[in-house]
């Protein structure tokens, strides 16, 4: 069986076609600047991350994401160079939406009232649903006879109790306004949820963890017995950890002392939160490598504050997780660019809580690799796992029951 995933954005759109025989990726890309009138660019990758990588880059406008996903499909299906033969051969395309809204709880089956969800969902991501719509209406005409499947980001976050998801609001109106806590980075903590059970060979329904996906945006997951408890991200990614460029969570009153004191608009001050702050905001610079080097070689005061902020936050939402767990936690995963890359933070995050039974192994933890591992010592009561995330693997799995469900 072979299935599409689709990620469409504003001005780009990444696809993934798997063999979900041996999950291995046919092939993979990206295109970008959709929407330019003068210039685009698609990078089309045929067996990436294998010894028989092909790469075709061009660079051409594409007016819009149909112009585009048919260079796709034509890619797909080329003479010499395409994976398969025709569209058919596809048995369903998975779609990222980021949000699915106050009342879709699971993925689905894309139909009228599916779309509607989305539609709805819009004043809830302004910048992500609708290129997320766009792009399932785009695969609905240039793939008429394959089903498509909407997979939402805030699924994840879906499962909380009320207490987790609901804020201490007057309750008509979070109720009016939809405000609630949703979560985001669903499809990862998911994903993570799932191999990390595998890799503990424990039932899901038994399995707790916390889950720590730490890249440019950073949220950690709560789940007890395979299922999300909390979730650090809010009603927007805005909330919890501080991130490349996001404040992540601060007193709220902050908000209109800004406004008050500096004569900006509520806009404005959103856009110094998700776009100005953060890592960014204390020391200019996102990356995480960056601000190593910084804080290592050039003794650097901001960035080294910048790196303990960013520690302390993780530590802080890490340890309320382990509390509502009521420290009957099986693992800790972290995943995603820092999670599978930094050992420094790795170490840092869980650094003293050997007598809560989290105890690394430190050369373990040293040792760079790309594949699921363990990094704790032989007797930790906590695990300590580093797996790689896989939205799209993610995506395409979660299709593919849905598919074989609809079809039940
Ligand atoms: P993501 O958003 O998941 O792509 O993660 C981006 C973050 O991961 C950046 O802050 C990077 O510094 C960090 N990162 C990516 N690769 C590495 C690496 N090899 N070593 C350390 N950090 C890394």
């Amino acid at each position: 069986m072979k299935i599409l995933v689709l990620n469409a954005g504003s001005s780009s759109c990444k696809y993934k076609l798997f063999n979900m025989d041996d999950h291995s990726v046919l092939c993979q890309g990206l295109v970008e600047r959709i929407g330019d009138p003068t210039t685009g660019a698609l990078t089309h990758k045929i067996a990436p991350d294998t010894d028989k990588e092909e790469k075709i880059a061009l660079e051409e406008p594409f007016k819009d994401h149909a112009v585009a996903l048919n260079k796709v499909i034509a890619l797909l299906t080329d003479k010499d160079k395409g994976v398969i033969k025709d569209t058919n051969e596809i048995s369903v395309i998975g779609h990222r939406v980021l949000h699915g809204g106050y009342f879709q709880t699971t993925p689905a089956l894309v139909d009228e009232k599916c779309k509607k969800t989305i539609r709805d969902a819009f004043p809830l991501g302004p910048l992500h649903n609708p290129p997320n719509y766009t792009g399932i209406e785009v695969a609905e005409k240039l793939f008429p006879n394959v089903p498509n499947v909407a997979v939402f980001d805030t699924a994840f976050g879906m499962q909380m109790p009320e207490e987790a998801y609901t804020y201490a609001l007057p309750k008509a109106l979070s109720k009016e306004l939809q405000i609630r806590r949703y979560g985001f980075h669903g499809t990862s903590h998911i994903y993570l949820v799932n191999r990390g059970a595998a890799f503990m060979h424990k039932p899901l329904e038994q399995f707790n963890c916390i889950t720590l996906h730490l890249g440019n945006g950073s949220s950690l997951g709560c789940a007890q017995n395979g299922k999300c408890i909390d979730t650090s991200m809010g009603l927007t990614p805005l909330e919890g950890l501080v991130m490349g460029t996001r404040c992540g969570s601060i007193d709220p009153a902050i908000v209109p002392y800004i406004i008050s004191q500096k004569g900006i608009s509520a806009q404005e001050v959103d856009t110094i939160m998700n776009k100005k702050s953060g890592l960014l905001g204390l020391c200019g610079q996102t990356d995480l490598r960056d601000i190593h080097r910084m804080a290592d070689k050039e003794n650097n005061a901001d960035a080294i504050l910048a790196r303990k902020i960013l520690i302390r936050s993780i530590k802080k939402t890490l340890g309320s997780f382990f509390f509502l767990l009521e420290g009957k936690v099986d693992c800790l995963i972290f995943s995603a660019g820092i999670g599978e890359n930094d050992a420094y933070v790795r170490s840092q995050v869980v650094k003293g809580l050997e007598g809560l039974g989290i105890c690394m192994d430190q050369e373990k933890n040293a040792t760079r690799s790309g594949d699921e591992r363990d990094i704790s010592t032989a007797d930790s009561k906590v695990k300590i796992l580093v797996i790689p995330t896989n939205e799209e693997l993610q995506i395409a799995l979660t299709a593919q029951e849905v598919l074989a469900k609809s079809k039940s």
